[in-house]
């Protein structure tokens, strides 16, 4: 695995053509290590932190069967309707001071047009005003490509679409759009000018085979960051029951999407919960970006101590600024 890891380092990229099997039974600590070293090599010691803010809530048309936001399930999740530019702006302000690289609008549904578009449209041009050095993120499901255009001219320079597991087990998750949407979402968003930030959600019954089949898909998407959750159950949905993935698990998920994705941010996401210091091990192990505060629905880590922690790893932070 060391030599691999330098290989690319070197400048080799794997694909899905390559024997990417050799990573389900490699040894955890090695596989780690080199996935460690790939990180330094190619990114450096620069960590990128970002927030969310759930900007329209619960109701959504589709299907994904781990979202609490979807109308299909009874979650009891908060709904209402788009927030007001004073509320996320003063959302993007706290991130700023809290040193946090970029900050996202995400809505529930199954796309974001109309009134609520144009809402979206001030809110962002309010934020890239005021706050200038914040780089801005968005999350809107499946876009018309002039739209994403709107949204790029606003201020936005990375979309956010999330292709959630592997082509092949897409349709045991989602049944309302499809794989294909997926991709076409994120064309237009490239065609529009956005980096892409694309991942997905680990630990819903995928097979390790549906897992390599994600990463090397990404790879070829040429993707920017990669957020990984990890599943946390969520009562009320049709994976409420799932087992939680092990942390032997999630450490070999981290690494694998290193050696393919050399260049990418692997953003831990949901799930660092499941490690009772943070998830230290993680950036040990490849990823060298993260969501810190809550998620959309679930509650998530303290961004001080994130700081903190990735500090003390070795990672450079941007600095947080007062008010
Ligand atoms: S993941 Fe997005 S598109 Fe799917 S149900 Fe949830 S809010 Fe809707």
């Amino acid at each position: 695995m060391i030599q691999l890891a330098n290989e690319i380092i070197a400048g080799r990229r794997l694909t899905g053509e390559d024997d990417l099997a050799v990573f389900l039974t490699a040894d955890l600590e090695e596989l780690c290590k080199g996935a460690d070293s790939i990180r330094a090599g190619l990114c450096g010691e620069k960590a990128d932190l970002c927030s969310i803010i759930n900007g329209r809530g619960g109701r959504c048309s589709e299907n994904c069967k781990f979202c609490a936001q979807s109308a299909h399930h009874h979650t009891g999740c908060e709904e209402y309707g788009f927030l007001s530019a004073e509320e996320l702006l003063e959302g993007c302000k706290s991130s700023r001071e809290n040193g946090i690289d970029r900050y996202s609008i995400v809505t529930a549904g199954r796309t974001l047009e109309g009134a609520d578009l144009e809402k979206a449209l001030a809110a962002y041009k309010k934020m890239h005003e005021t706050y200038p050095e914040m780089k801005f993120c968005a999350s809107h499901g499946l876009m018309k490509e002039e739209d994403i255009r709107k949204l790029y001219e606003a201020g936005v320079t990375m979309y956010h679409s999330n292709v959630e597991t592997s082509e092949h087990y897409f349709p045991e998750i989602c049944t309302t759009h499809t794989y294909e949407d997926k991709k076409e979402e994120i064309r237009r968003a490239k065609a529009a000018g956005m980096t892409i930030c694309s991942g997905g959600i680990l630990g819903m019954g995928e097979s390790w085979q549906d897992r390599l089949e994600m990463a090397a898909f990404l790879a070829e998407m040429k993707v920017d960051s990669i957020p990984l959750n990890f599943l946390i159950p969520i009562p009320g949905t049709p994976l409420g029951e799932q087992k939680p993935l092990e942390q032997e698990e999630i450490l070999r998920i981290v690494a694998i999407f290193r050696y393919l994705n050399p260049m990418a941010y692997i953003r831990i996401a949901a799930g660092r919960n499941y490690f009772s210091d943070g998830g230290k091990a993680l950036f040990l192990s490849g990823a060298n970006a993260t969501i810190t505060g809550d998620m959309l629905t679930t509650t998530g880590q303290n961004t001080a101590q994130d700081r903190d922690m990735l500090e003390n790893l070795g990672f450079r932070l941007k600095a947080a600024k007062s008010a």
